[in-house]
């Protein structure tokens, strides 16, 4: 980024203004359809900008992941102007104009003025819907569709200063009105105004200071970073499934590594994830994290998906067979016959669900995670060969053997069956690899190359079972018991959990 020399200084509240002379943004590597909408609501007599992670992400050089629109329409006036366009939210109404392969430019009206305000008890009170704002007695902002005329309020009410940095894309003028180049040009992340108010509003800038500080390798300032610890019991009053969103992103977007270290420094990982204290402090709990996030990472950047599942089985994992140790071994004590399948999806349900509380997992996932567990117990069995046909008959087989194989980075008991499952796992990746080439004539001509019913019937099955509803039930329960017999392996693994002396 070139340094213009008002930048030198951080101006505050001084508004800065660059050509494209002095910023030298590359105008051409934004996406064609954000120009388009900026065109078309100019045409129409509108104000528009681009602003937010677009305009932060190629001062810096990098891709964005996405392009924001501001402007002083509003939702309904936008949504008027583009066919392709659709107001979401409700509390916080934007709009998502959507072209072809999943393009969505997100346009935001001009936030501002506080007319038309009410004070809520509850979060999700059903009240005043007929107010614009709605705060709730401890300052957390529930609703804010109220609109302001001027870019200078718009900026005011964004997170951070290097986040609120517009560009014309007409004149090519870059307008800095908090300081935000000076920032990006130092590294630093600083919230717009009183940090305490500003947590209070939306305790997720908490997330959100802690996200870029992982992403850009970005400092906070001391008033950003001085005020999260006094504010940061507040993250328990966002809506469970919006902290699943932004978990989401704090870790499946390529910097979990960063998120984690970020979020140990600043004490949010723990009220992010269920794991118990000890587990936390467990210095092979964070090992098994640390890789595990590296390894997500590197997936990341090799285009390949990472699925939220995964992410939460294998954070919660420890917590999970902590339990499933806890417990087993009680009724070790009194009961002689123990039906561990029940056990299994018993312990699975209580640790998933005290997580979403804070993090609200769609139901799928719940499953998933709870499939994923699961099939640990078949992968270690001392006789694998029983349970090849049913292990790889499961389409959450290669998901769960990568989960064992991270496992077993730490567990060298688990070694030789890794060794075992690793042909089956080839096997499967193959077998999905030629399928996923034959869909694609499928997929382009309907007439042309159609699946076989095999194929078809077989998918069916797996997802069947995936789901839940396989009749293979009773061959689970007798697999478990027989892999999880022995007094000596929970205390093996505490030990090497170092919970144990
Ligand atoms: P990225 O898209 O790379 O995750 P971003 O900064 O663009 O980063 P978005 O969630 O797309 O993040 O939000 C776009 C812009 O909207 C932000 O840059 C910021 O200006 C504003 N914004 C988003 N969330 C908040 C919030 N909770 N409080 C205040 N402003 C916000
Ligand atoms: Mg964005």
């Amino acid at each position: 980024m070139k340094k213009h020399k008002a930048m030198v200084v951080k101006k505050g509240q001084h508004k800065l203004v660059l050509d494209a002379e002095q910023h030298q943004l590359p105008i051409e590597k934004i996406s064609k359809f954000a120009i388009k909408v900026i065109k078309r609501l100019k045409q129409a007599g509108f104000e528009a900008y681009l602003v937010g992670g677009g305009v932060r992400d190629l001062l810096l050089g990098k891709t964005p992941k996405d392009f924001d629109v501001s402007t002083n329409a509003t939702p309904e006036q936008v949504r008027r102007l583009f066919t392709n366009a659709r107001i979401i939210g409700r509390r916080f109404k934007i709009v998502h104009i959507v072209y072809t392969n999943n393009d969505i430019i997100e346009v935001t009206t001009f936030r501002g003025g506080n007319a038309n305000k009410m004070q809520v008890t509850r979060p999700f009170s059903g009240d005043g819907k007929a107010y614009d704002v709605q705060v709730t007695d401890q300052g957390m902002l529930v609703r804010d569709n109220s609109y302001g005329k001027r870019i200078e309020d718009d900026a005011q009410r964004r997170d951070f200063t290097i986040n609120a940095i517009y560009l014309d894309i007409q004149t090519g003028e870059l307008i800095d009105m908090h300081g935000g180049l000076y920032d990006l040009s130092q590294g630093v992340i600083d919230i717009i105004g009183d940090p305490e108010t500003r947590y209070r509003e939306d305790p997720v800038r908490i997330l959100r200071a802690a996200r870029f500080s992982a992403k850009l390798g970005f400092a906070l300032s001391r008033r950003t970073l001085e005020s999260i610890e006094p504010c940061a019991q507040l993250l328990y009053q966002v809506a469970p499934a919006r902290m699943y969103d932004e978990v989401n992103k704090l870790f499946l977007t390529g910097h979990a590594q960063a998120s984690f270290r970020v979020l140990s420094e600043l004490h949010l990982f723990s009220r992010l994830f269920t794991l118990s204290e000890m587990l936390l402090n467990s210095s092979s709990c964070r090992d098994l994290l640390n890789y595990a996030f590296a390894s997500t990472d590197q997936r990341f950047h090799e285009g390949k998906c990472n699925k939220p599942h995964f992410l939460y089985a294998i954070i919660l994992w420890n917590e999970f067979l902590w339990d499933f140790y806890e417990v087993r071994d009680d009724l070790m004590f009194s009961a002689n016959n123990i039906n561990y399948k029940s056990l299994i999806s018993f312990l699975a349900s209580s640790v998933v669900i005290n997580q979403y509380s804070i993090t609200a997992m769609p139901e799928q996932i719940i499953r998933s995670i709870a499939l994923l567990w699961r099939l640990q117990f078949l992968l270690e069995s001392r006789e694998p060969e029983k349970y090849v046909k049913e292990t790889t008959s499961y389409n959450s087989f290669r998901a769960a053997f990568d989960l064992f194989k991270l496992r077993a980075q730490f567990d060298s008991s688990l070694q030789s069956r890794v060794e075992f499952w690793q042909p089956y796992y080839d096997a499967c990746k193959s077998e999905a690899e030629r399928r996923s080439r034959e869909d694609r004539p499928y997929k382009d001509d309907r007439r042309g190359g159609r699946r076989n019913r095999r194929d078809r019937d077989r998918d069916r099955d797996r997802d069947r079972r995936d789901r839940g509803s396989s009749d293979n039930g009773q061959r689970d329960s007798e697999m478990i018991y027989e892999s999880s017999e022995s007094i000596s392996k929970a205390r093996n693994w505490r030990k090497s959990m170092n919970l144990e002396p």
